[in-house]
């Protein structure tokens, strides 16, 4: 690659009246919404590949630019590789452009391509996946520390609609864990409170609050209605009952418990056929209630982490991309860092099959 160098000011000179020469500044979109070389055209440097040739045309000159000659001088070598001959490599870049005083223009950006551009640029991820979160239809059950950090997380990812359902109130004593909640919503809604944080973040996400319990009434409507379930409960009589349903319909379900230090988490991917189910990982014992936060304790951090993961598990699921954790137990124990995985499969002898 032989870079044909030249000056900022022998940009503007070049390109300010002549239809022929162009600048191209291949900063991100989030450097361009500050401001550009007056008649730039914008391209991020990831964005420079054979669909660029729709956008781009070869007949052209392009002074390429960005903030201080790096990036512009690999968007030269990606052109040149296009089949790009008439380049020219603005070595200052915009930095220097604004130095000089020289003219600029504040362009106006979308704000999807500003919000979620990280996702954009992601190689495997891009405006396809994130498409597939915004419509998405994702069920929340559980407004408490699963919840929390999982439903900051789907919401900053832009997944277009969440149902929350718990008919809780916020106590004093949640806010070591449910990073959701603020002091100020102590006595107040659980999934108000919930809806009010979230709507702050992402206001274009569709937050739908239920402040009922889910019960064998409803839980078939609920759950009929979504692509796909996390259970944020913090009881088995509401986990059974919510495997048995989205196994029922189909509808992936997003599993997680916490114990004191430790959490599992686990997908039911029942869109697939022969998936082994909670029953098969665990059967229900009659009467049986292991012991929750409120009488042995929990560390806060842990049923935040452990709703990270099922946010980041519901991600892979809507958006098709990696392996999620089906057929697995993920089981972390934040005292000695230990992650391990354990398989299982379906159990013949389980009744839901
Ligand atoms: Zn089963």
């Amino acid at each position: 690659m032989n870079l044909t160098n030249i000056t900022v000011f022998q940009a503007f000179q070049a390109c300010s009246d002549d239809m022929q020469n162009i600048i191209l500044d291949v900063r991100t979109v989030a450097e361009c919404s500050q401001g550009i070389a007056k008649g730039s055209h914008c391209l991020e440097l990831s964005d420079i590949d054979n669909s660029a040739l729709k956008t781009l045309s070869l007949d052209v000159n392009y002074y390429v630019m960005c903030q201080s000659g790096q990036r512009s001088a690999t968007a030269i070598a990606k052109l040149e590789n296009l089949g790009f001959k008439n380049l020219y490599h603005v070595n200052e870049g915009y930095r220097e452009w604004q130095n000089q005083k020289l003219p600029i223009d504040i362009p106006q950006v979308n704000k999807h391509d500003l919000r979620y551009n990280r996702h954009y640029q992601l190689q495997g991820f891009g405006r396809v996946a994130q498409e597939k979160l915004r419509n998405a239809h994702v069920l929340l059950i559980g407004a408490g520390g699963l919840g929390s950090s999982c439903a900051l997380y789907l919401t900053a990812a832009g997944v277009g609609q969440i149902t929350i359902i718990d008919d809780d109130v916020v106590q004093l004593s949640n806010l070591q864990r449910q990073i959701i909640h603020t002091t100020a919503s102590v006595n107040t809604l659980k999934v108000q409170s919930a809806k009010k944080q979230l709507s702050a973040l992402n206001p274009e996400i569709s937050i739908n609050a239920l402040a009922k319990r889910l019960d064998e009434n409803n839980v078939d409507e609920l759950i009929n209605n979504v692509d796909l379930v996390i259970d944020g409960s913090d009881n088995l009589t509401t986990r059974y009952l919510v495997n048995d349903i989205c196994l029922k319909y189909h509808k992936p379900l997003v599993y997680a418990a916490v114990y004191q230090y430790e959490a599992q988490v686990s997908v039911f991917n029942f869109n697939k056929p022969d998936m082994p189910c909670l029953r098969c990982l665990f059967p229900q014992t009659k009467g049986f209630e292991p012991d929750n936060c409120s009488t042995v304790g929990v560390l806060g951090v842990v049923p935040g982490m452990a709703g990270v993961m099922q946010a980041s598990e519901a991600i892979k699921l809507i958006t098709n991309i990696g392996q999620v954790l089906e057929s697995q137990l993920l089981v972390f124990d934040l005292l000695d860092n230990s992650f391990r995985t354990i398989k299982y499969v379906k159990d013949n002898n389980c009744l839901n099959h």
